[in-house]
């Protein structure tokens, strides 16, 4: 048994991730300001120490619930789209979150560190799918805030001595298989749980943003991976930071469009999912798929829910149970 710290613990992957270390019988406590996390999403077995993670006061607070055997930084900025319209912020709060939970660590004399990466960092792949060798050239704000962290934990590395793992997530989806937790952001931008909202009737019909990429049906492909088997992934690369830093592309492997996606969503649902046909939105690669061979390699990880299927079910019956989500929403 050990004791982390979770920072953004009350958000969608940072949630599942505290109840995956809970359940192996871990100690947790989550950093969270509560900005776009969930009081309800932090699992009663965790501690909250409710603050920003650029906040001294709020870190020192967090640390003195030490020591940690590891940091996992789920704690930042996210969407794509705001990232373009303020591009400033977005580098700026994330790389601060990092440098200052990082730099907190080392001073506490914590030495491993997990950080939320993303598929982003790769702009438009030149090939798929996505490995580690390809070349990092983001697109977004929000891939260059990734890229910049990335990049600053190899100074934390080179002269504190903290060893990270930067995990590259593709589309994290789905919901905790036993519905303790699932996904709710405001605004939602994410396909599943639109197309699941839709199909509910608790949102709008959904539009496809593109039908004239070149892929086999026209529609973008995405590589949907389970918000669990994510979580998993978190726990197997822990034991490698007693050696080394790493860096994972962390997918399923498989590819599927939009169009299956509703199709899928459809067929859980047991209704088609309204929508309509649109432009394509900006800085949409057509294809965006993992190779996670390096990850199954070195830690032994594999996806318990790989099928497109079992991530729609696990999703649909969390917002089935929750149509408000966690019910805190003050807009939208
Ligand atoms: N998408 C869509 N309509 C929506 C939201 C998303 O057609 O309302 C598409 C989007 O263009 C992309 C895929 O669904 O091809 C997954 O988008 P999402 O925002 O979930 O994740 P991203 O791949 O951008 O990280």
């Amino acid at each position: 048994m050990a004791r982390y710290l979770v920072t953004g613990g009350a958000g969608y992957v940072g949630s599942h991730t505290v109840l995956a270390l809970l359940d192996r019988g871990d100690e947790v406590v989550v950093l969270d300001d509560l900005s776009k996390g969930h009081r309800g999403a932090v699992a009663a077995g965790a501690k909250l120490v409710q603050g920003r993670c650029d906040d001294r006061a709020a870190l020192a607070d967090a640390f003195a619930q030490g020591p940690f055997e590891a940091v996992l930084h789920f704690a930042a900025l996210s969407l794509v789209g705001d990232s373009m319209r303020d591009p400033m912020r977005y580098i700026g709060e994330n790389l601060g979150g990092v440098a200052a939970v990082a730099g907190a660590a080392a001073k506490a004399g914590c030495r491993k560190f997990v950080l939320s990466s993303t598929a982003a960092l790769f702009g438009f792949p030149e090939r798929i799918p996505i490995d580690e060798e390809q070349r990092l050239e983001p697109v977004s704000a929000y891939g260059e805030s990734k890229l910049v962290c990335e990049r600053a934990l190899s100074w934390a590395e080179r002269v504190h001595g903290l060893r990270f793992a930067a995990l590259r997530y593709f589309n994290a989806a789905g919901a905790d298989p036993a519905g303790r937790a699932g996904e709710d952001h405001d605004p939602e931008t994410h396909l599943v749980p639109l197309a699941i909202g839709a199909a509910l009737g608790t949102r709008p019909p959904l539009t496809v943003f593109g039908t004239d990429y070149e892929t086999p049906d026209g529609t973008c492909i995405r590589d949907y991976v389970h918000v669990t088997d994510l979580a998993e992934a978190h726990l197997r690369v822990l034991p490698l930071l007693d050696h080394r830093s790493v860096r994972y592309n962390l997918g399923n492997g498989t590819g599927y469009s939009v169009k299956q996606v509703l199709e899928t969503v459809g067929q859980v649902a047991g209704r088609p999912v309204p929508h309509a046909f649109g432009p394509r939105r900006e800085g949409d690669p057509a294809s965006l798929v993992a190779s996670s061979a390096r990850l199954r390699a070195d830690t032994g990880w594999t996806p318990r829910f790989p099928a497109l299927e079992d991530i729609v079910r696990t999703a649909w019956a969390w917002h089935a149970a929750h149509p408000q989500g966690y019910g805190d929403r003050t807009t939208g």
